[in-house]
């Protein structure tokens, strides 16, 4: 019996009094919005990643629009997406009129597989996106080959993986653009928000304007040059982020080498602890990386468990432990399927993977009490 009713999320965000402090500083300031707590969070995360600029969006997903807008994608263009993502990976192709492409992935890793984005490739492709699942990093270096030997740029979803890096260069300075999100799961949070990170000036300034309604100067601008009018030259979106969501965002950026230490460690007893426990295995972990630890996801043996994933998870849950599915492939979710006529087989790896994972809690403030109860849990199902 379980004498425990506490119930451990997957994940939750960490804000402590400083980030409190920081947040209502800005609210007791002249600007909530374009002011200047968003070009310092920028320039912070920008150095941070090892990119020469930054841009933050109101979320992950306006990342992701912003950075394909931003390369001209439109209705006809083919986007190479992994089939282990959130549906946010694809949609934002699906904003652009583009047809999403999924590419499938690595079995033990869940990373997308190169060779197969290279098989996917056609004459309308025009970017290839990598995600870097669970926060660890994907082959950068044989993802840019194949993007590079086809004149392609390469899309970074780094939403996973603030912090990670690849043969010691940081996720953010990786690919041609990179996205990240501050959802409260997420590495570090602004409540809602995103950043684009690039090393191309003129990007940079075409996703700034992308979102601020497509206009060239943002309020601030304005009034420091004392002038009122504007052009508006491409068609943008509201994607601003706050001033006191930036500040929230900087001030948990300063604590991000702790944060990442935190997951880290927590891993690592995951990893040790779980090493007796029959049917379930944690997913590899290749050399030359770090890891941001975001997700913690292990792999069952439904045959040997006898039991489904679904009644996994719902014994699981009945434990009081958040377990989690990421991902379904995006292509197998309704949307999709009636409007490609997509369908089981398109990915075969990534479709096996779905129906045998599952996400374990993971974040900062766990105790090795709490890791105890979740591997409880689990050693509990092949009994
Ligand atoms: C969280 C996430 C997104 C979307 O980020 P939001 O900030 O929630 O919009 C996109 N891709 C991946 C892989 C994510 O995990």
């Amino acid at each position: 019996m379980a004498t425990s009713t506490k119930w451990i999320p997957y994940g939750r965000q960490d804000v402590r009094e400083e980030d409190i402090a920081a947040v209502v500083e800005v609210l007791r300031s002249d600007w909530l919005t374009t002011g200047p707590a968003v070009p310092a969070f920028e320039k912070a995360l920008a150095k941070t990643v090892g990119a020469t600029d930054a841009v933050a969006v109101s979320s992950g997903t306006a990342a992701l629009h912003a950075a394909y807008a931003s390369l001209g994608i439109g209705p006809g263009d083919e986007v190479i997406v992994p089939a282990m993502t959130f549906a946010a990976t694809s949609n934002a192709a699906l904003y652009l009129g583009a047809r999403p492409v999924f590419a499938d992935v690595d079995p033990d890793t869940l990373l997308v597989d190169p060779e197969d984005v290279q098989r996917k490739i056609t004459a309308r492709t025009r970017v290839i996106v990598a995600v870097d699942y669970a926060g660890q990093p994907c082959d950068y270096d044989a993802l840019r080959h194949v993007a590079r030997s086809h004149g392609l740029p390469l899309v970074a979803d780094a939403c996973h993986a603030l912090g990670a890096s690849f043969r010691g260069q940081p996720v953010g300075s990786l690919a041609d653009l990179t996205a990240f999100s501050f959802h409260p799961v997420k590495t570090i949070t602004t409540g809602e928000g995103g950043m684009v990170t690039t090393n191309d000036p003129d990007r940079a300034r075409w996703i700034r304007s992308f979102r601020n309604h497509g206009i060239t100067t943002d309020h601030r601008e304005r009034s420091e040059s004392g002038t009122v009018s504007y052009d508006m030259v491409v068609l943008g979106y509201n994607y601003r982020l706050t001033d006191f969501q930036a500040a929230l965002g900087m001030s948990q950026l300063t604590r991000l080498d702790e944060i990442l230490a935190g997951r880290c460690a927590l891993v690592a007893l995951y990893d040790r602890k779980l090493a007796g426990i029959p049917h379930v295995r944690s997913l590899r972990r290749l050399p030359e990386r770090s890891h941001a630890n975001h997700l913690y996801v292990v792999r069952l043996d439904t045959e040997a468990l006898a039991l489904s994933r679904e009644q996994v998870l719902s014994r699981l849950r009945g434990a009081g432990v958040g377990a989690n599915v990421h991902y379904r492939p995006p292509y197998l979710h309704p949307y999709y399927r009636d409007r490609f006529a997509t369908s089981e087989g398109l990915c075969p790896i990534a479709e096996e993977a779905a129906r045998q994972i599952v996400t374990l809690p993971l974040f900062p403030q766990m105790a090795e009490s709490d890791v105890d109860h979740v591997l409880e849990a689990l050693r509990s199902l092949s009994r």
